[in-house]
């Protein structure tokens, strides 16, 4: 029984000590290095008596993030990442809910950490790497605290947008990516043969999938440099180069490759084996794209929110459909239940749509230090009243069609995806709210077009807005286009009204 993910990197390092686990486009790195490296890590962390202890990881994308994941799990400590290019206020806001018991990082990139609000410790990787070996004693002491841990302590934070703008922090224990990762390795059948095209950033949940997947079963994750995502050629000739046979994307990147059609330059007949993808809906119109060009491929639509790791429900395409149809988000994945409630509380009848609950061992433990947010979200199952047993809430409305395969309709709130990312359009209201000028405002997506829409009632232009706000959110957040109204409607219960807004979409 494994109660720490860190148990499968012994057994893959010694099947595979010399193979490559993970590659970016400076290095590459094998099981057996990773293993030594995350170890050094992890036996400093534990010489600094931290146990159970939050680590952030701020280091630019690449092999080394992965190497510091190991080594705050090895160590029993949970890692929550932090992105270096995000607005230095939202690093605060998540610096003050995560309160690190250190920071793993490179002493150039500390020099950039000075500017935010934090005075606790640091962990220099160029330090670590340097040291000579470790002692038994040092390697006794690190084997005693992985043994204290249990499956059901944390793993990961990951911070996801939050409505009143300030982000929330998933937490994730063990037992959950091991469930996750025993179910993705058996059901896609991935071994030390496969690789991975790793697109997902790593403060996003769809990386867990292949950073777990390739230590499990000894397969390499290569790390795909970001700009290749707005060259579609060039992204199919890595992919060719590298023998990568196996992708997990967010729909919005498939989508960029099947609209430019870069299947026409680079045949990927030999290469490709699996093109997994998850996060948001993806149209049958592009998936019919891939699916001509690469008919022999096995695709597959996983879905699910950061609040369950990454998926909870999963359909392998197995027959045709037309453009317009909706691709199924299937069935539960196994160990899983899949409650589909309607306003009373109850699971819905035949064609009855209903929000989408979950309960299992893939479940958060709960926000970090958000206990509001977390009994929101996190409740007793309302058809079990004997025992005390959480569902996840996860505000997406679906049905069942006449297959029983769920179907995806829409959100009951004003979360949505944009270009593959979680936003709480209330995150953009808070921000520009804040703003000396405005008075009130109000975010919509316009899905057809795929825009963040802003409504305000002064006379301000986007790229003054956006300037402004370019402090307070991610550049993924920023308003696409700003319409102003005379004046804000607003409905019978003193709300904006935003069907009204709506009209000035259409
Ligand atoms: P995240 O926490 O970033 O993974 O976002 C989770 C949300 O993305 C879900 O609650 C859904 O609204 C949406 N989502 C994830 N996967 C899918 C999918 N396969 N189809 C449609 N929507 C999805």
């Amino acid at each position: 029984m494994k109660a720490n993910v860190t148990y499968w990197l012994d057994e893959t390092a010694k099947r595979f000590p010399d193979k490559t686990a993970y590659a970016d486009e400076k290095k590459e790195i094998t099981f057996g290095a990773l293993r030594e490296r995350a170890r050094d890590i992890a036996c400093e962390l534990t010489q600094r008596g931290l146990f159970k202890k939050p680590v952030a990881i701020f280091l630019e994308k690449g092999v080394d993030v992965l190497v510091s994941f190991m080594g705050a799990a090895y160590s029993c400590n949970f890692y929550s990442p932090i992105d270096v290019d995000m607005p230095g206020s939202r690093v605060n806001k998540i610096l003050e809910v995560l309160e690190p018991a250190v920071v793993i990082t490179t002493a150039s990139l500390k020099d950039v950490f000075a500017a935010y609000d934090y005075e606790g410790e640091f962990l220099l990787l160029e330090e670590i790497f340097s040291m000579q070996g470790r002692d038994q004693e040092k390697e006794e002491k690190l084997e005693e605290a992985r043994r204290r841990g249990i499956d059901t302590d944390l793993l990961y934070v990951l911070f996801t947008s939050g409505s009143t703008g300030v982000p929330k922090g998933v937490t994730i224990n063990h037992r959950a990516v091991i469930d996750y990762i025993d179910w993705v390795t058996e059901t896609f059948e991935i071994t030390e043969k496969d690789s991975f095209g790793n697109q997902a950033p790593f403060y996003f949940d769809n990386s867990i999938l292949d950073i777990y997947s390739t230590l499990k079963t000894g397969a390499t994750t290569y790390i795909i440099p970001k700009n290749l995502f707005a060259q579609p050629v060039l992204l199919l000739e890595y992919l060719k180069e590298k023998k990568i046979n196996t992708i997990f994307w967010v729909p919005s990147a498939l989508i960029v490759v099947a609209k430019l059609k870069a299947f026409r330059n680079v045949d990927l007949t030999d290469t490709l084996k699996r093109v997994l993808f998850c996060g948001e809906v993806m149209p049958n119109k592009q998936l019919n794209v891939w699916r001509k060009f690469l008919p022999d491929v096995q695709y597959a639509n996983l879905y699910g929110p950061t609040e369950i790791t990454d998926a909870c429900t999963y359909y392998i395409v197995d027959r045709e459909f037309s453009d317009e149809e909706p691709l199924p988000i299937g069935f539960p994945m196994p160990n899983t239940d899949i409650l589909v409630l309607n306003e009373k509380n109850q699971p819905v009848a035949e064609e009855e749509s209903g929000e989408l609950c979950v309960r299992g061992t893939s479940l958060s433990m709960g926000y970090y230090k958000n206990p509001e947010k977390t009994r929101e979200a996190f409740v007793q199952n309302p058809l079990n009243q004997a025992v005390p047993e959480l569902i996840y809430r996860t505000g997406d409305i679906v049905k069942y069609n006449e297959r029983g395969e769920i179907i995806y309709l829409s959100r009951k709130d004003f979360q949505i995806k944009h270009m593959g990312h979680r936003i709480e359009l209330g995150e953009i209201e808070t921000a520009v709210s804040s703003l000396e000028e405005i008075s009130l405002c109000c975010c919509l997506y316009d899905e057809r077009h795929q825009k963040i829409v802003l409504f305000i009632e002064e006379e301000l232009d986007k790229a003054y807005i956006n300037e402004r706000i370019a402090r307070l959110v991610p550049e993924y957040m920023l308003p696409n286009k700003v319409i102003r109204v005379e004046k804000m409607p607003i409905n019978a219960n003193g709300k904006i009204d935003r069907v009204k807004l709506k009209e000035h979409m259409k």
